[in-house]
């Protein structure tokens, strides 16, 4: 299964969290936290990753005042810890100011796409909402008045104090504060462009631009090429006596990461393989859904809906196959609105009795294993699941008109909107659902539908980061394993799809699952 570290490493400037690191670094801490709650298996988490990772180089030295830090949700060890912190979705920014109590302060960052400078400047207007816990090393950041300046070098033991003069909307000024937050002998403050006396006084014409007090009365314009962040931090971390001080980087003694991969499990492209699929149902159903604690509504509804279906058509083994039916059984006969997830939980637990209803807890990939720990997983062993459950579906003697063609696929719709843990995913997922799903006419085409939808997916994310290596992203099936499925007309090439829905119904079939690696 997935484990610590996913897709950051210890060499990364950020602090890697763990169940037992998150409560005691991110609560009663005397910085801000910035937290990124990712799931290894998440294709955006993949792509966002870079990002994180530049950001956290980028404010490496504000961390006396506001830490980076990352816990990875698909690390089952971590289930728990991230329900607590209210984690539905991935990437999920919180930030969490100085001393916070508990869990639930802290406020998500949106945008998780954005740009580092985007991050950095919401880094500073949530560091700047803290009210009467400021954090201890962090210096001030709102603008000095007129007042303030004048009586700077009798109240403030420092050589150097550099003002940058810039408009409301401007974080240079903040940005320059922090970056020298861990150097001594100097200070920094920004005034505003509005300030007219100080303006007036130091002949301010530009903003941004940089002023240089000296505790001896003089002043100069700091000599830059660019009126930017980096110039000005570069020309004042050089300035004679100033030297940085004694903070050092934080960082909790970490559990040791545990790097040592999973071993290879060898597999068959040409198979199905039951661990994948038993893992598949184990990370929906104790994971995904558990995440919420109370379920309502479309949610409910959903989880209904798709346990039903499971019941209904997953080919599993016989104890499995009782743990669907009486988990089904018992949503069936609840009549309240909402049920909490503790109550879920139990009816979730394995049951070893006269008639054995269990679910493996493990997560093991065989078909879906990945080079690496954060390629594939969990969504391939999901779209395994509902390729799948549509084929099954097709071998229903007539299936009787009220459910209809598109009951397999719209419980999949249900459970990928309300549950699935890749937002990003989701979304595009029901985009395509709305343009087409409904055109689908028969059992059959519900198949077709899910693998042409499917091989859509595999066309856009082709030569992605979030592409293993060793498993790239094919159009499916490839000529070795259906030669039948291509042709070409026209010097184009078609898919056969008599021949496709015909591979489909025989790869995904019971007959072509295999059990290696199951308990
Ligand atoms: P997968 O694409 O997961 O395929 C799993 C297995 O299914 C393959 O090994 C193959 O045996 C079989 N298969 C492949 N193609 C087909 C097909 N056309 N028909 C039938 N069987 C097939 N990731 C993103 O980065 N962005 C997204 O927007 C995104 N959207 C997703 C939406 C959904 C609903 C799901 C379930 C996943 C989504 N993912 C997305 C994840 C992504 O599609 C892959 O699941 C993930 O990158 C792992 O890829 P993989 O190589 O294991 O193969």
């Amino acid at each position: 299964g997935a484990q610590p570290g996913g897709l950051y490493s210890p060499g990364d400037p950020l602090v890697l969290l763990q169940v037992d690191t998150l409560e005691r670094s991110v609560l009663n801490s005397s910085s801000a936290w910035l937290v990124e709650f990712y799931a290894s298996w998440c294709g955006h988490c993949v792509h966002f990753a870079p990002t994180w990772r530049a950001l956290a180089a980028d404010i490496q030295e504000w961390s006396p005042a506001v830490k980076l830090g990352v816990l990875d949700c698909a690390d089952i060890a971590n289930q728990k810890a991230c329900g607590d912190f209210g984690i539905t979705g991935f990437p999920t920014l919180k930030f969490f100011k100085a001393f916070s109590k508990s869990p639930e302060t802290g406020t998500k960052v949106f945008h998780p796409g954005d740009s580092i400078q985007n991050l950095r400047q919401n880094i500073i207007t949530n560091l700047e909402m803290h009210k009467e816990t400021w954090p201890p090393a962090c210096p001030p950041l709102e603008p000095a008045s007129e007042e303030e300046i004048r009586g700077f070098f009798q109240t403030n033991n420092v050589t150097y104090l550099a003002l940058i003069f810039e408009t409301n909307d401007s974080f240079v000024g903040r940005e320059v504060t922090l970056d020298m937050l861990q150097y001594e002998n100097v200070a920094v403050r920004r005034v505003l462009s509005s300030e007219e006396e100080l303006v007036k006084k130091y002949g301010v014409t530009a903003f941004p631009s940089g002023f240089l007090l000296i505790n001896n009365g003089t002043f100069s314009r700091i000599p830059v090429q660019m009126e930017a962040r980096s110039f000005y931090t570069h020309f004042l971390r050089r300035l004679p006596g100033v030297t940085r001080g004694p903070y050092t980087l934080t960082s909790l003694p970490d559990t040791p990461i545990n790097t040592t991969s999973t071993p290879r499990r060898p597999a068959d492209r040409s198979k199905v393989y039951m661990a994948d699929l038993e893992s598949a149902l184990h990370y929906a159903l104790r994971v995904e859904v558990a995440r919420f604690s109370v379920l309502t509504g479309e949610q409910l509804r959903a989880l209904k809906y798709f346990v039903a279906v499971l019941a209904k058509y997953f080919p599993g083994r016989p104890f499995v196959q009782n743990f669907l039916r009486s988990v089904d059984r018992w949503l069936r006969n609840v009549r309240e609105s909402r049920i909490s997830s503790s109550a879920l939980e139990l009816v979730l637990t394995n049951r070893k009795e006269v008639t054995p209803a269990v679910l493996s807890n493990n997560v093991t990939w065989v078909g879906c294993q990945g080079s690496k720990l954060h390629f594939r997983g969990y969504p391939c062993s999901l779209w395994t699941l509902f390729h799948l459950l549509t084929v099954q579906a097709t071998r229903h003697p007539v299936s009787p008109p009220p459910p209809g063609p598109l009951e397999v696929l719209g419980a999949m719709r249900g459970y990928i909107r309300s549950f699935f843990g890749c937002r990003e995913c989701a979304q595009h997922f029901e985009g395509m659902a709305v343009k087409s799903m409904d055109k689908v006419r028969s059992v059959d085409q519900a198949a077709l539908w899910l693998w042409s939808r499917h091989n859509r997916v595999n066309a856009r994310l082709a030569g992605t980061e979030t592409e293993d290596p060793e498993f790239p992203k094919l159009q499916w099936p490839p000529p070795d394993l259906c030669p039948a499925c291509h042709g070409v007309v026209n010097r184009r090439h078609v898919w056969d799809e008599a021949a496709v829905l015909r591979f489909l119904k025989a790869h995904f079939s019971p007959a072509n699952i295999i059990l290696d690696y199951t308990e």
